[in-house]
C-alpha cells in the first residue's frame, strides 16, 4: 500500500516523539506555496504520544496518562497530517544515487511491519532510542526498563527513590537474611516477590559505598540505536552510523551522503562547534525539530539550510512530589528549588506540550489539581490547629 496520493512533495516522518511530532507540527504552521506544501505522513509505533521526562510523575500519581500521553488522532485532528500507527521495519533510501540532470528522483522507501511500503522525497528519521538493560550484572535479569509508557503503567503507583552520585555496581536477589541493608521502599509485595539488593560504589572522593534492598529496579542508564538492525541485510550499510549506532549528519541535519534524509534527536548523532557530542535530551530532540521542519522547507522551496546550534536553556529535575530543581543557564546564578522549583519545571513543561489546544487542557487540569491540594493543606493545617488546641 502507498500513502502519498498526488505529486506534491511527500515527506515522511518516522517517529512521533520530540523529533518526529515536532517537525511535523513545524511543517504545519510554515507558509507554503500552495504547489509545494507537503503531503506528511507521521509513523509511529505507538498511538500516542509521550512526554518522557514527566513519566516519574505518572508513577508518583502526579500526573495522568492524558496529560503526559495524548493520542496521535487527537493532537493531528485540526492538521493535513496523516498518521500511520505502524512499526518501521526497514529503511531504502536512494538519495545517496548519482543522478543526471533532470532526471526525476525519490528519495527512498520504508517498509513497515504491515506490509505497508511508504515511497517518500524526504525523510526525517526521529526513531529515539531504546533501553539499554545489559550494563551491570543483574541489570538485565532482576532491573526493570523505565523508557515508555508502557513500561510506566506496568508499574502503576510505585514509592520511588533516586540515588544520585553512585554507580551500579551489581544487582542480586536478596539470598539469606544477613544481606544488611538499607530499605529503599515501603512497598507491600507477595510473598513470592524476592528482595533485590544493589551494591553502590560511589562516583565521587568522599562518599562510602551502599548497599541497598529494594523491591524492584527501574534502570533508566544507558540507551541503545535501532537504527542499524533497520538496515537491509541484503546489502552494505549505506545510513552512516557512530559507534553507538547513531545517524552521523551534517549540521543542516541532513544525513551523510543523504541529501533528502535528515535524523534528529535520540537516533542521531551531530556534534557541536566543540566537537562534543550532543545529549540524548528532550531539549535537543525538540530544538532540532524546529530546525528540521524549518530546512525541510527551505530544501523543498530551493532556498539556503541553516546549520543547527543546540542553545543549552538549562537543566530541570524532579526531586519527588512537589519538590524541583532547575537551573537556568541564561541567568547566571538562576536556581529554584523545593515546591517554586516544582511550579516552575511543570510550568515550563505545560509550555512545551505539541499544540495549542493541549497546552490549555494541560494548564487548567494542572492548575485545578494545584489549587485543590493547596486548599486540602489548608484545611489540614487548621483542623491540626484546631484539634491542637
Ligand atoms: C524516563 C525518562 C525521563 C527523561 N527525562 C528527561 C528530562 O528530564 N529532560 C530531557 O531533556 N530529556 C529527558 N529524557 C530524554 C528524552 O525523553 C529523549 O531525549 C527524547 O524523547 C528524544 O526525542 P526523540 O524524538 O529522539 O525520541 P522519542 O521521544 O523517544 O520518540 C521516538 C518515537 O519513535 C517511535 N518509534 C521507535 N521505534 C519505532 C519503530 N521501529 N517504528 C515506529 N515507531 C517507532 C516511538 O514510539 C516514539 O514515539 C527522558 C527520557 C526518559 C525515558
Amino acid at each position: 500500500m502507498l500513502f502519498f496520493l498526488f505529486q506534491r512533495p511527500r515527506v515522511c516522518i518516522l517517529g512521533g516523539g520530540f523529533g518526529g511530532l515536532y517537525t511535523a507540527l513545524r511543517l504545519e504552521s510554515l507558509e507554503w506555496p500552495s504547489d509545494r506544501k507537503p503531503q506528511v505522513v507521521l509513523v509511529d509505533q505507538s498511538d500516542r504520544f509521550v512526554f518522557k521526562p514527566m513519566l516519574y510523575e505518572l508513577l508518583s500519581g502526579e500526573v495522568d496518562v492524558w496529560e503526559i500521553a495524548p493520542s496521535f488522532t487527537e493532537l493531528l485532528k485540526s492538521t493535513s497530517i496523516q498518521f500511520v500507527r505502524d512499526s518501521v521495519k526497514l529503511l531504502r533510501p536512494s538519495d545517496h544515487f548519482r543522478r543526471e540532470p533532470g532526471e526525476s528522483c525519490t528519495g527512498g522507501i520504508v517498509h513497515l511491519e504491515s506490509g505497508t511500503v511508504i515511497e517518500y522525497d524526504w525523510l526525517v528519521l526521529a526513531l529515539g532510542s531504546e533501553a539499554k538493560i545489559d550494563v551491570v550484572p543483574g541489570s538485565a535479569e532482576y532491573a526493570l526498563p523505565f523508557t515508555t509508557l508502557e513500561d510506566a503503567l506496568v508499574l502503576e503507583s510505585r514509592n520511588i527513590q533516586l540515588f544520585l552520585g553512585y554507580l551500579v555496581s551489581c544487582i542480586r536477589e536478596a539470598s539469606t537474611s544477613n544481606d544488611s541493608s538499607s530499605t529503599v521502599t515501603d512497598l507491600e509485595v507477595d510473598s513470592d516477590h524476592k528482595k533485590l539488593i544493589l551494591d553502590l560504589q560511589p562516583a565521587e572522593r568522599g562518599r562510602q559505598g551502599q548497599i541497598l534492598e529494594a523491591d524492584f529496579v527501574l534502570w533508566t542508564v544507558g540507551s541503545t540505536s535501532q537504527i542499524p538492525r533497520l538496515q537491509p541485510p541484503d546489502a552494505p550499510y549505506v545510513i552512516p552510523l557512530n559507534g553507538r549506532g547513531q545517524v552521523e549528519t551534517e549540521e543542516t541535519l541532513q544525513v551523510k551522503g543523504h541529501p533528502r534524509t535528515f535524523a534528529i534527536g535520540d537516533s542521531a548523532a551531530l556534534r557541536d562547534p566543540s566537537g562534543k557530542l550532543l545529549p540524548a535530551t528532550a531539549q535537543v530532540a525538540f530544538q532540532q525539530a524546529d530546525f528540521a521542519g524549518w530546512n525541510l522547507w527551505a530544501a523543498i522551496n530551493d532556498r539556503p539550510l541553516l546549520p543547527f546550534r543546540f542553545q543549552n536553556l538549562g537543566e530541570m529535575m524532579t526531586l519527588g512530589r512537589n519538590d524541583a530543581a532547575i537551573t537556568a543557564s541564561f541567568i547566571e546564578g538562576l536556581t529554584l528549588e523545593g515546591p517554586l522549583g516544582h511550579a516552575a519545571r511543570k510550568l515550563v513543561y505545560c509550555l512545551r506540550m505539541p499544540t495549542d489546544e493541549h497546552r490549555v487542557k494541560v494548564g487548567i487540569s494542572w492548575f485545578t489539581k494545584t489549587a485543590i491540594d493547596s486548599l486540602a493543606s489548608v484545611q489540614n493545617a487548621v483542623s491540626d490547629m484546631l484539634t491542637s488546641s
